[in-house]
């Protein structure tokens, strides 16, 4: 499992900021985020943003027997739709299909924009690939549990607005090798009904955005800073969501407060009830 992208909607650097945060990863390339991307295997990716191809051509991933992509929801940092256009053009998967798994207010959001555009807009790629079914929807109920090619995967809602009819979906996966994977990511503080449906999973990966940093001043019931991101830790430790034994990563960081990559760090390090390892570009989970 490998993070292939971990900034938020504005990259790192952003292209048209020239921020203290933007300009030291201009400066050292080591510090550069693409959109938030995790790559659970060769076959199953979570989101599928404007980064994919950059991404894969960094860290030489192959991506041409995709079966599933796992969307939390429809901000474009975590879909790109001209995604689909690379995979209509593959020469070796002609027609091959990939399953999309989403809420279903992220496919009424996507099925309208489909009908809506209608033929006039036949020519993009991707209308052209929901009609030839080359993406296949499926909306996943929430809380109901449901296996796809190994993975046993469990969505539950979160904070995270995206718009007035959708927020995000957040998934637990128990991998193939047995191991539970909550990707927590876009999320904000929990609604008391997913701490409840998660309470004492002791999940082995904790992967979650802490997009604003130092900031305290955001809404962090849709995105959470360092501080909301302990507080969310704590209240996981208090249902048995996570235990001494989980792995924690932080993910999806922006550019709009005042920590770099090592005083993030520095602060788990010194606050954190357990490790919490704030996540680079092509970093392995294994
Ligand atoms: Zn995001
Ligand atoms: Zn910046
Ligand atoms: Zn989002």
């Amino acid at each position: 499992m490998q993070f292939l992208g971990t900034a938020a909607a504005d990259a790192m650097p952003g292209p048209f900021c020239e921020c203290w945060i933007c300009q030291e990863a201009r400066r050292e390339p080591a510090r550069n985020r693409l959109r938030s991307l995790f790559l659970l295997d060769e076959e199953n990716i979570i989101d599928c943003g404007p980064d994919l191809a950059a991404a894969c051509m960094k860290w030489q991933v192959n991506l041409s027997s995709l079966k599933n992509i796992f969307l939390t929801h429809t901000h474009e940092d975590h879909l790109c739709v001209s995604n689909a256009g690379l995979l209509i053009m593959s020469r070796t998967r002609a027609g091959v299909p990939v399953d999309l798994y989403l809420s279903h207010e992220a496919y009424e959001t996507l099925s309208d924009s489909h009908e809506r555009l209608g033929s006039p807009y036949a020519h993009l790629d991707a209308v052209k690939s929901v009609d030839r079914a080359v993406v296949r929807f499926h909306p996943v109920t929430l809380f109901q549990p449901f296996t796809v090619d190994g993975y046993q995967v469990f969505a539950v809602p979160t904070t995270h607005h995206v718009s007035e009819r959708e927020r995000a979906i957040n998934y637990l996966f128990t991998l193939p090798d047995g191991r539970t994977l909550l990707y927590a990511c876009d999320t904000g503080i929990y609604p008391s009904e997913s701490v409840e449906a998660l309470a004492g999973r002791a999940i082995d990966i904790l992967i979650m955005e802490a997009t604003f940093g130092s900031r305290t001043d955001n809404d962090i019931t849709s995105h959470l800073n360092a501080t909301a991101f302990l507080r969310q830790l704590d209240t996981f430790g208090a249902r048995a969501i996570i235990t001494e034994r989980t792995k924690v990563y932080a993910t999806h960081i922006n550019h709009k407060h005042e920590f770099n990559h090592e005083q993030y760090q520095a602060f788990f390090d010194e606050r954190a009830p357990l490790p919490v390892v704030v996540a680079c570009d092509g970093l392995m989970v294994d």
